[in-house]
């Protein structure tokens, strides 16, 4: 990176701008739909920049010699390598140093969360100034590159004849693959589900992540020549041991953390309260919100959505945009512990969603029917920060309320699922049902790597990505070894 720094038309650009008239100048604004427009359809809320957007954006980039900006970012993207290639109007060369390091930079523009990592580092945030909008340049190089049919589709090396077999098609997967077809391996994704893309398709909404650009990588896979094998549940349909047999050498488990979890209250079990989990799938992936379909979801006037986190916020923006008159977060902390992405809450609160939080469900009642009417909440104040480092919710004594709701969608948290790790024998996990690895990836049985959310419970998308491409070098690293 240094080296690209130092070349002459970098140089040329820092001089032509003065490093205090790039930090004087205000960020851009993402372009998005009106909320009272988008609530009533499923088209993407973030309209992304114009190229003038970006190019004026670009030139707040002062091309810091030491980038503290990626230092925040976990796959350490060279941000100001191709946020200068934007400023001189290079866009498809700045989608490319993005794919050095980032298997999916157009999902990764948008879902991750920039204001926690590389642009809370920005030497602008230190000089007291707003970021430079690095999310938005990296969504904007990564479509762009899409838009322009020129999508640049990896060398790969000769192929080597060995097989892997990746289980699960999500973030940490699909890299991992990616990573493992350019070195030459014959890969093959096991998918569970109809679709590929992991919660990228099943979970994070069209008006979030349009479908199309996660299946535009996918088929740059494909012309890699990577193999996709869907409504495959590896433990069930078929064994690591039968894989073996057919000639697969190596494992990586990116099978992520799709069990929901519930709060085993009273009434949790009433007709109308499901978990997050399936209320997305059903939507995204099932065509659930048509109410022609073989199985729609019911369409709740009052929907209450427990959890403060992007399931949450997803679940409550989709609960609103299918007809809910009122559609709440319910949350026990206060708005400022919630882990959901800064946007999310912007974006949820334009579009009419009620945040009722310091509150958190003890009991639903239901009807004669089993549907549920009502939840009695209990009122929370924030005491000492526990674990997390997050003040801790502390009930107030007596202080109880009942509100009418007819849907309530629970969006506290997932584990992994244990079909994978209890289907491999002797496969070493911890009491969390995630998978143990070491710094390769390597799972107690060396036969198996393992990363993305079956590793660390529910993460990120891009630390789910940096964990599938450390595992290709790991079993490249182990492959070459045993050879
Ligand atoms: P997953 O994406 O869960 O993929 C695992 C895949 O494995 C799935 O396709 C599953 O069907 C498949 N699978 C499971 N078991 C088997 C089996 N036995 N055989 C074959 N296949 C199997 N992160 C962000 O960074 N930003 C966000 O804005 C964000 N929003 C989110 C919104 C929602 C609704 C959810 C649920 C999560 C969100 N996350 C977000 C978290 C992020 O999506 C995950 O951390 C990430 O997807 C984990 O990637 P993964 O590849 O480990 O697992
Ligand atoms: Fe550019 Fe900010 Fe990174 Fe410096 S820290 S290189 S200004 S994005």
């Amino acid at each position: 990176m240094a080296e690209d720094r130092n070349a002459p038309w970098r140089d040329e650009l820092r001089k032509n701008i003065k490093a205090k008239d790039r930090t004087s100048t205000a960020r851009v604004h993402m372009n998005e739909l009106a909320p009272d427009y988008r609530i009533k359809n499923k088209e993407e809320v973030n309209q992304g920049l114009t190229a003038e957007q970006a190019i004026k954006e670009a030139q707040r980039c002062i091309d810091c010699a030491n980038p503290s900006c990626v230092e925040g970012c976990p796959v350490s993207i060279d941000i100001p390598g191709f946020i200068k290639n934007i400023e001189i109007g290079n866009f498809l060369e700045a989608a490319k140093v993005l794919k050095k390091t980032s298997a999916l930079p157009a999902v990764c523009g948008r879902v991750c969360p920039q204001e926690i990592q590389c642009e809370a580092k920005c030497i602008h945030v230190k000089m007291g100034k707003e970021a430079v909008a690095i999310g938005h340049l990296e969504r904007f190089a990564a479509d762009y590159e899409r838009e322009s049919g020129k999508m640049d589709v990896p060398e790969c090396a000769p192929a080597n004849g060995t097989k892997i077999g990746v289980i699960g098609g999500g973030p940490a997967g699909l890299s991992c693959a990616l990573d493992l077809a350019k070195l030459g391996y014959d890969v093959t994704v096991f998918e569970a589900l109809h679709e590929v893309g992991g919660v990228l398709k099943y979970g994070i909404p069209e008006f979030r992540l349009p479908n199309v650009i996660v299946d535009v990588e996918v088929e740059v896979l494909r012309k890699m020549g990577v193999k996709f094998i869907t409504d495959c549940l590896v433990g069930k349909t078929v064994t690591l041991e039968d894989l073996q047999a057919e000639g697969f050498k190596c494992f990586f488990v990116g099978s992520g953390a799709g069990l929901p979890r519930f709060m085993n209250i009273d009434g949790e079990n009433l007709i109308n309260i499901l978990s997050s989990n399936e209320y997305l799938t059903r939507v995204n992936l099932m065509d659930a919100a048509n109410p022609e379909s073989d199985t729609p979801v019911f369409f709740g006037k009052n929907v209450a959505i427990i959890g403060g986190g992007n399931t949450a916020m997803d679940s409550v923006r989709t609960a609103k945009r299918l007809g809910a008159k009122r559609s709440m977060i319910v949350y026990r902390r206060s708005e400022e512990e919630m882990p959901a992405r800064i946007e999310e809450v912007k974006h949820a609160k334009e579009e009419g969603i009620e945040f009722m939080t310091l509150h958190n469900p003890i009991e639903y009642l239901g009807n004669e029917k089993g549907r549920v009417t009502q939840m009695r909440l209990q009122k929370m104040t924030l005491g000492e920060p526990d674990e997390s480092g997050r003040r801790s919710p502390v009930e107030i004594p007596g202080a109880i309320e009942t509100i009418d709701v007819d849907m309530v969608i629970v969006a506290i948290g997932v584990s992994p699922n244990p079909i994978v790790p209890s289907s491999i024998p002797g496969l070493e996990i911890t009491k969390w049902q995630t998978i143990v690895v070491n710094d390769e990836m390597q799972s107690s049985i060396p036969v198996v790597f393992a990363g993305g959310d079956i590793v660390r419970g529910g993460a990120t998308v891009i630390l789910a990505m940096g964990d599938g491409r450390k595992a290709a070098e790991g079993i490249d690293a182990f492959i070459k070894n045993q050879k």
